[in-house]
């Protein structure tokens, strides 16, 4: 492609929240880079606080961290997952970011003699930003968070209004997502809410170019001139964005409604037809695995949200689809396992492999310790990521090298601290951005289950954790072998840890999630999930030879 300047789309949100615009932006990312472009983007998220950091998961899902150390929205993860595209922190934007450059810039007297105001002052510092972050791609493919009628949002769909302006007709597309939602009693599709929400973009000054219609059916021709006329979308842009099994379908879905044909024609972009080989793939053997299912127990606390594991999930469906194996996910709330040894087995009993995740907060540790005990004594898989790691720790020093009362400093600071504070850490007071974020480089011992899964010794993780292994105790633990697989290059800090003996018992301080792709599985996840299907595959011989051999061999009469 010979132009110079990257070309916007604009992916906005209708009707009610949660309605895939995230996953939208990623698929046509996805369709754009396999036509050969160089795609970004950007999300741009109205809320005040300068991050998502120090929000609750429940609040607002997992906090996705970049390389470069940023705790950013979850749709970074699709970005990230769906295309080759590398984010940083100049990729999320907040109100809180916008309005913390623009008051400290005020304060500095960058605009002496102004009066600042939301116009022109908040739009132009987005615009300078949504540009800079951008420059040098093809396509830049920028989202807007919430829903069109939020009061909160308005800053941003102002800017990205002037945005859409100043780059032409040619080089600008505005996406709507919109929700068609099909009516039982009716019997019908509507069309309303969709009416409603382009009015709302249309009044903010944004007539939108296409509209991606949620909905649980195909939109019959009828249906998408209806949307047409009374959305001023001509009817081939009336877009049917039906419901899929699984998020990988999403590029072909959209690819087979000529989504990316059409935002090409309308950017005015030549390029090759896109390669859904690799799509067409991943998705066949998610839908159509060949070697049977694996039982995973995610031990966790924030369970009743799935978007609070989300990347987590996701790695696991990679694995999966690398094993030809289905990965049947169970959330377990840790608290439910304090109750005792018989509570463990009643809930892990049939689990053939056990992930304890990374979190904060003492509430369900107790249960996470007894659940890592479990997997640890009766040789089921085990994957402890960050606090999961922690925890392995802990768990190891109290029962097997007889530390009793050993803790993380997080939850007991009197207790022997295993875990404890990074030394960095303890003069932090600001909540805020003040973790060990971000990627590390960490050295892997040879020959450990680590160094044979990545095939390499030298790697790159991201973090987000404020403690860490106490090295205070390196000789008791490992003299009673726990092994120690990685380490940051000075080998200060201890990055994994492993036990041999064990069919797989690993645990990571870092978040290996944030890097698997649907066609790049996570090799920890891969060495986890192979490790529960050799023990899924065990167990179901050993259970079918138990039942032969009780079957009487002849009967006589
Ligand atoms: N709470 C632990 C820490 O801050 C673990 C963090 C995590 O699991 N991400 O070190």
């Amino acid at each position: 492609m010979s132009a110079k300047r990257t070309k916007f789309i604009f992916t906005t949100g209708g009707v009610v929240s949660s309605i895939g615009k995230g996953l939208a932006s990623a698929s046509i990312g996805a369709l754009l880079e396999a036509r050969g472009l160089r795609v970004t983007f950007v999300k741009l998220d109205p809320y005040i606080n300068v991050d998502p950091g120090t929000m609750s998961p429940y609040q607002h899902g997992e906090v996705y961290v970049t390389d470069d150390g940023a705790e950013t929205d979850l749709d970074l993860g699709h970005y990230e997952r769906f295309t080759n595209a590398r984010l940083t922190r100049a990729n999320n934007l907040t109100t809180g970011k916008i309005y913390q450059a623009v008051i400290s810039k005020e304060r500095r007297g960058e605009y002496l003699g102004a009066t600042v105001q939301v116009i022109p002052h908040i739009t132009d510092e987005i615009k300078a930003r949504v540009r800079e972050a951008t420059a040098g791609a093809d396509v830049a493919i920028v989202e807007i968070g919430g829903t069109v009628g939020d009061i909160e949002s308005l800053p941003f769909l102002e800017a990205v209004r002037q945005l859409k302006l100043e780059a032409g007709a040619t080089n600008a597309v505005s996406v709507h997502v919109t929700l068609v939602p099909w009516i039982g009693a009716a019997g019908e599709l509507k069309t309303k809410p969709t009416q409603h929400s382009v009015k709302e973009m249309r009044e903010i000054g944004i007539q939108p170019d296409v509209l991606l219609c949620r909905t649980d059916r195909p939109l019959s021709q009828s249906i998408k001139e209806k949307i047409s006329l009374f959305s001023n979308v001509p009817t081939d842009m009336v877009i049917s964005a039906l419901d899929v099994g699984c998020l990988y379908e999403l590029p072909a879905a959209l690819h087979a409604e000529r989504l990316d044909d059409l935002l090409c024609e309308r950017l005015n972009i030549w390029s090759r037809l896109p390669d859904m080989a690799p799509w067409q793939r991943v998705v066949e053997r998610f839908t159509r695995p060949s070697r049977g299912t694996v039982r995973v127990a995610v031990v966790g606390k924030y369970v009743h949200l799935r978007d609070s594991y989300k990347s987590l999930n996701e790695a696991l469906i990679h694995a999966g689809i690398a094993n030809d194996c289905r990965v049947d996910l169970t959330f377990v709330d840790s608290e439910a396992l304090e109750s005792g040894a018989d509570e463990v087995l009643r809930t892990l009993g049939d689990s053939d492999a056990i992930l304890v995740p990374g979190g904060f907060g003492e509430r369900g540790v107790e249960g996470k310790i007894s659940a890592i005990r479990y997997a640890r004594e009766k040789g089921i898989p085990f994957f402890g990521i960050c606090l999961g790691m922690q925890l392995a720790v802990v768990e190891f020093a109290r029962h097997v090298a007889g530390i009793a009362r050993a803790n993380s400093a997080e939850f007991d600071p009197q207790a022997p601290s295993v875990i404890d504070l990074m030394p960095e850490q303890r003069g932090v007071r600001d909540k805020g951005a003040t973790m060990r974020l971000g990627a590390y480089a960490c050295v892997l011992t040879p020959g450990s289950v680590a160094a044979e899964a990545y095939g390499a010794t030298e790697i790159s993780e991201r973090h987000r954790h404020r403690y860490e292994f106490n090295n205070d105790y390196r000789e008791a633990l490992t003299g009673k072998g726990l092994v120690l697989s990685g380490t940051s290059p000075d080998k200060k800090l201890v990055e994994m840890i492993e036990l041999g003996g064990h069919p797989y018992f690993v645990g990571c301080q870092f978040h290996p999630e944030l890097k698997s792709r649907p066609m790049a599985p996570h090799p920890l996840f891969v060495r986890f999930v192979r490790a529960g299907l050799e023990r899924a595959t065990a167990v179901a011989a050993k259970a079918r030879d138990e039942r032969s051999s009780q079957a009487p061999s002849s009967v006589v009469h």
